[in-house]
């Protein structure tokens, strides 16, 4: 993509430079960079230059401009291909569809599924039985309701895009393991804690193995960074899994994927399962189709965690 670079600015614009946040001392290089720019058809990555602090730059941009060298830098890099066009390169179908987002990058875009908007758990049942969902849902967020055991999703699902929030009340007690205690399985392919869980955590100042803080894949992948709030403060994961695929006779074909934000802080980058997180033994993989989102609810005493704004973006998978 290519930028017109309009005509150079008169002195009383160069005048309002001071306003700028670069500052009056950008200035001088700034009349040397509009000159070197006036002349040129750049791509849009040339706008760096008006972000640059340095005088010493636009002095060397100057310098260019005169020797003749700058031209020589805005030649666009010869192709490849003897006589290929731009257009040969360009892709027009198929047009991606139309995605409204939310009103705010956590609110669901138009095409998610909602999982939990604040009102009820209908989209939820108990893990154990299948009956609806036990957790408490008030002012707006469900909570742990640890005798109910786990809940998971009513539907179930292959690949997606997953966004929920969590809270680790202000009051959290314990320590390692044992503090805020939860987890996202982004398939529960079983009973009880089967499946491949994202841990949840307080990871705020709590030390434990890396591979089964906030974060982890468990047992299976620390973080890439600890992005944790202190308790308290809403958190966010925003996950992609890729979910594995399986031979008919139920040889894995493709592993499974994750990745996965913290707050905004990646945390997982396509990381590779060797199969089931396990609390005790060697991950294996189960062969299953599609399943259930399910969250945890951890036998620790501390309490209960509390959950917001759940939903998932199916996805064709790859
Ligand atoms: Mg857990």
């Amino acid at each position: 993509m290519k930028t017109k670079i309009g005509p150079r600015k008169t002195r009383k614009e160069h005048g309002k430079r001071a306003a700028e946040p670069w500052g009056a001392s950008d200035d001088r290089a700034g009349g040397a960079i509009d000159r070197f720019r006036a002349d040129l058809e750049l791509p849009c990555s040339f706008r760096v230059f008006r972000g640059f602090r340095s005088t010493w730059l636009g002095a060397a941009c100057a310098v260019l401009a005169s020797s003749g060298a700058a031209s020589a830098m805005a030649q666009a890099v010869p192709s490849n291909v003897p006589g290929a066009k731009p257009q040969d390169t360009e892709q027009w179908t198929p047009v991606p569809p139309v995605v409204t987002p939310g009103a705010t990058s956590t609110a669901p875009p138009s095409d998610a599924i909602v999982l939990f908007d604040g009102k009820d758990l209908h989209e939820w049942v108990n893990t154990r039985d299948k009956a609806p969902a036990g957790w408490s849902v008030a002012n707006g967020v469900m909570t742990v309701e640890k005798k109910a055991g786990n809940i998971e999703t009513r539907r179930s699902f292959k690949n997606y895009q997953l966004h929920l929030e969590w809270r680790v009340p202000v009051n959290v007690t314990g320590s390692g393991q044992a503090r805020g205690n939860s987890g996202v399985f982004l398939a529960s392919t079983g009973p009880a804690d089967a499946g491949y869980e994202l841990q949840i955590l307080d990871s705020y100042k709590n030390e434990t193995y890396v591979n089964g803080q906030a974060g982890s894949l468990y047992k299976q992948y620390p973080p890439l960074a600890n992005a944790a709030r202190p308790p308290g403060q809403w958190q966010s994961y925003d996950v992609i899994w890729t979910a594995p695929t399986f031979a008919a006779d139920g040889a894995v074909k493709t592993k499974a994927r994750v990745t996965a934000f913290h707050n905004g802080v990646l945390i997982q980058d396509d990381a590779v399962l060797a199969g089931e997180t396990l609390y005790i033994g060697k991950p294996t993989y189960k062969a299953y189709d599609r399943a259930p989102i399910k969250l945890q609810a951890h036998g620790d005493p501390s309490p209960p965690l509390s959950f917001r704004n759940i939903w998932v973006r199916e996805l064709p998978g790859k």
